[in-house]
């Protein structure tokens, strides 16, 4: 059956400026690093993405990696562009990534202008796109200088691969160093991706320095600079839902023992979560809706990064837009369970 999107999915989901750019980001965007490699059902997938995009989720993240095997969630999400959204180019976001291990020897991984550019046009051709909206270094490489590494985004831009460009898990000073870079280069990065939740708040810590003063933590200068951010893994990889409460599903992430570890089902994380999905039932929302929504909060965010191994997830996990706001007494209990 022919996908027509739905006639009311701007109805949903706010858009938040991102940074000081002009492009705006749903409060919650959809992630394909996992369930959308050759490991899941193209049914799914494809279930999946339209109903996001139904609800409003209009960019998808992705990257050279994503899988299993690597590259095959960017080649599956290409046939159901093809099938699906070709129509609907231009309502969407569509990010891809490069700086992990990709393919062998020493131009397959890290932050080079020979393995930026080439991954990109694979990426490009496994899509089946001629750009993408937002190119990203996936990772601080520090074995390139980050002339060379923002050189190549600045490329990805003006060669036409790429609208805009991002960097992922940069530290705060080398954020600032790299921002001060694209700014003279007349391409300055639209938006940092970094891991964030309720058991991972390392945005908000200042950086130690080698004279043992903090400095800026990584969401104040994100802001600093005018860049957005969009934080990845807020359900901590689905431990910051009710998946785990009643033991390990055989279905879920950690019963399949690769990203999420068993060390992350500690006694100690599961009390918090369970303190945790006390707080957000008296919000009248599900603890993944909560985690979301808590993340959000923070001004310097612009969109929460998800993943869903099903509709009914993304449909609990989008809910969370029905209430966004906390006061400060509900901030004050979380942060009792919200430690890391
Ligand atoms: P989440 O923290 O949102 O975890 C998603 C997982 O949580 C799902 O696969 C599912 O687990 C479970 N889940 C999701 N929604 C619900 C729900 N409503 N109720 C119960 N369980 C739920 O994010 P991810 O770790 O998947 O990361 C999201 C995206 O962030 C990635 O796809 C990628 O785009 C990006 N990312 C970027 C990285 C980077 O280095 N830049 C690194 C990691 C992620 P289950 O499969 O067990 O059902």
């Amino acid at each position: 059956d022919p996908y027509v999107a739905a006639d009311r999915r701007y109805e949903g989901v706010p858009y938040r400026r991102v940074g000081e750019s002009g492009l705006k980001l749903p409060a919650v965007s959809l992630g394909l690093w996992h369930n959308f490699g050759d490991d899941k059902p193209l049914q799914t997938q494809r279930d999946i993405l339209r109903r996001a995009f139904d609800l409003g989720v209009n960019h998808f993240d992705l990257a050279n990696n994503y899988g299993p095997p690597p590259g095959s969630a960017e080649r599956n999400f290409g046939t159901l562009l093809a099938e699906d959204f070709r129509p609907y180019r231009d309502e969407l976001i569509i990010s891809s990534k490069a700086g992990w291990d990709m393919w062998p020897g020493p131009y397959g991984f890290g932050g080079s202008r020979k393995y930026l550019l080439a991954s990109l046009d694979q990426s490009l051709q496994r899509m089946g796109l001629d750009y993408v909206d937002v190119f990203y270094s996936h990772r601080p490489d520090p074995e390139t200088p980050l002339e060379e590494t923002m050189g190549a985004l600045h490329h990805a831009v003006t060669s036409g691969r790429a609208l805009y460009v991002g960097i992922s898990s940069y530290g705060a000073s080398l954020t600032a160093r790299a921002q001060e870079i694209m700014r003279d280069l007349g391409t300055p990065l639209l938006i940092h991706q970094p891991s964030y939740s309720m058991l991972n708040r390392w945005v908000e810590r200042g950086e130690e320095t080698p004279q043992g003063t903090a400095s800026r933590s990584l969401l104040e200068t994100t802001a600093a600079e005018g860049m957005g951010v969009i934080a990845f893994s807020p359900l901590a990889q689905g431990l910051l839902t009710n998946r785990y409460l009643g033991g390990v599903p055989e279905d879920s992430r950690a019963a399949a023992g690769k990203s999420l570890s068993g060390g992350m089902l500690s006694e100690e994380n599961l009390a918090r979560v369970r303190g945790l999905a006390e707080l957000a039932a008296a919000r009248g929302q599900t603890l993944a809706q909560m985690a979301i929504a808590w993340v959000l909060r923070a001004p310097a965010v612009t969109s929460a990064l998800i993943g869903a191994s099903s509709v009914a997830q993304l449909e609990d996990s989008v809910g969370a837009v029905a209430n966004l706001d906390f006061s400060d007494a509900e901030l004050a209990a979380i942060d009792e369970f919200a430690v890391d």
